[in-house]
């Protein structure tokens, strides 16, 4: 079973900062999302992507969502 390893913390702060607490894909700012952003691996974990910034991208929910091939399905 394929399982997300946590993002550290201080690569978590500093891909927020990078995007300057905005959705990296749709450019909204967090504070104008409902749900918040989340860090997004780029590569999934599971197709050999890693938690290095690089791979990582902030991004607001519909967009993590709308990338995730099998995330757990959070619908309203
Ligand atoms: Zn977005």
């Amino acid at each position: 079973m394929a399982k997300r390893a946590p993002v550290p913390d201080g690569v978590r702060e500093q891909v927020a900062e990078r995007a300057r607490d905005r959705c990296e894909y749709c450019r909204i700012a967090e504070a104008d999302t409902f749900w918040g952003c989340q860090i997004d691996h780029v590569i999934s974990l599971k197709h050999g992507g890693t938690n290095d910034i690089d791979n990582l991208a902030y991004a607001c929910a519909p967009c993590n969502r709308a990338k995730g091939s099998d995330m757990k399905a959070t619908r309203s």
